[in-house]
């Protein structure tokens, strides 16, 4: 059949091309065009692979990526499966049976299907993407694994995973300009790694092929090429789930204040409140895993609100330290899954059934029960008592009980009593466009435009 011959020639055209590369530089630096491609991280650190095996049905094209342009070099047709390993340094690509395509990719290699400026896919260990694939070699003889893919065709692979295909069009439209700006301007966000952005939650949550349908890709088409931005810049486009009612301003979150991450007060935003408790020595050990040494929690207190409503400091007293927690690291150090927003307040703790009525609330301060109509006093030091409001406080048989996650409880400043509760609304840093509301702006028939020239100030989208 003549088949060895044919590898061998296969590999000397492979090192001839190789050896052209410098000749062959296509990079230009203009805008990104729908031609550009981004690399995403799909194995990297930890993660990364001995072994990497690819397979496509209409066979290869080996080249080059360079900056954002794909240069083609070698086709190998004649293959579906291929093998990509790490010898001392060396990208080897081989035919499933072991026999030498390429003795070396070089850390600008790409491996693209044959069809793949005809929406062809390679599938990666099983799972099918578009573009290419790269890898890049590590001292300790694994690879960095990399999806070289086209910015719209990333975009088709992240929409579903940001916000659902069921969505209204011109939400999805809007998550796709945004998504796509928020690409456009954290190239490079993973360039330790060799590549821009990966595929978690850290980045975009990117799900390749799999990952597209119909509607998401519609949305992605209607809006090709479209980005937000700010004095002709795209903008760094942020989301998050429900703003509770107010947007924030970027400073307010982190720490650079963007002219088009301000506050919006939220019209739009469907209600959608959270409550969670956390015991003293919760948030203690949540305190050391960030490095700080609080000892034993006394208290808990909301230090500070912003303009908007969300707290901006929270103070935790304990016996070793007190600790301030600001902007977005009280959602960092205690979990921004578990408190969702900073729109929050406290409630009046979870204690129950404390002894005889008498109930220790913080040093010096005592509240006692006074009567059979169980009236609650706080009662000094000194020995000075101060009737509180009983609403959500109840005593019976000399025993004072407090009723649980009460939300028209008043918020309290301050909790000692060994578990706060934290009441809130709203998902999510709170800076830039809220995904409930662009869903409830659509449905409201507002289009994809209107909907982000709401969230974002003074932007256009282009
Ligand atoms: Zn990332």
């Amino acid at each position: 059949m003549g088949s060895r011959m044919k590898h061998v020639r296969f590999t000397i055209m492979i090192i001839m091309f190789t050896l052209l590369l410098p000749l062959c530089s296509g990079y230009q630096a203009d805008a990104a065009s729908k031609r550009d491609y981004l690399k995403i991280g799909l194995k990297f650190g930890s993660n990364c692979v001995s072994t990497g095996i690819l397979k496509s049905d209409q066979g290869f094209l080996l080249g080059t990526i360079d900056g954002r342009r794909f240069e083609e070099g070698m086709p190998l047709p004649a293959y579906n499966e291929i093998v990509i390993t790490n010898e001392n340094g060396n990208i080897v690509v081989k035919d499933k049976d072991g026999i030498l395509l390429s003795a070396d990719m070089g850390s600008s290699g790409c491996i693209m299907p044959a069809d793949y400026d005809d929406d062809g896919v390679i599938y990666y260990d099983g799972t099918p993407y578009r573009g290419g694939v790269q890898f890049l070699g590590k001292s300790n003889g694994t690879m960095t694994v990399i999806n070289v893919i086209r910015l719209e065709h990333y975009v088709y692979g992240i929409l579903n995973s940001e916000l659902g295909y069921t969505n209204p069009k011109e939400a999805l439209k809007a998550q796709a300009v945004v998504a796509r700006s928020y690409a456009e301007q954290n190239l490079g966000k993973h360039s330790a790694d060799g590549f821009d952005l990966c595929t978690s939650t850290h980045c975009q949550v990117y799900k390749g092929y799999s990952g597209e349908f119909d509607a998401t890709n519609k949305a992605t088409d209607e809006t090709e090429g479209e980005f937000l931005l700010y004095d002709g810049e795209p903008v760094s486009a942020f989301y998050y789930k429900n703003s509770g009612g107010y947007t924030q301003n970027s400073e307010d979150v982190w720490s650079g204040k963007l002219p088009y991450l301000r506050a919006v007060k939220d019209e739009y935003s469907p209600s959608y409140p959270w409550s969670t408790s956390l015991s003293f020595e919760i948030i203690k050990t949540k305190l050391e895993s960030a490095g700080f040494s609080p000892g034993t929690i006394q208290s808990v207190s909301i230090n500070a609100y912003n303009n908007t409503g969300a707290v901006s400091e929270l103070k935790i007293v304990g016996s070793g330290s007190t600790v301030y927690l600001k902007k977005e690291n009280i959602r960092n150090v205690l979990g921004a899954t578990i408190i969702k927003s900073n729109m929050f307040t406290l409630g009046k703790g979870s204690s129950s059934g404390v002894g005889n009525g008498t109930w220790n609330i913080s040093n010096g301060l005592r509240v006692t029960e006074s009567d059979a109509d169980a009236k609650l006093y706080v009662i000094s030091d000194s020995g000075k008592a101060s009737k509180i409001d009983a609403e959500g406080v109840f005593g019976s048989n000399g025993q004072v009980t407090i009723l649980l996650g009460t939300r028209s409880s008043e918020p309290i400043q301050t909790v000692t009593n060994g578990t706060v509760e934290f009441n809130g609304y709203g998902y999510g840093h709170g800076v830039g466009m809220p995904q409930d509301s662009a869903v409830e702006m659509a449905k409201q028939g507002f289009d994809y435009k209107e909907i982000l020239e709401y969230f974002f100030t003074d932007i256009e989208v282009e």
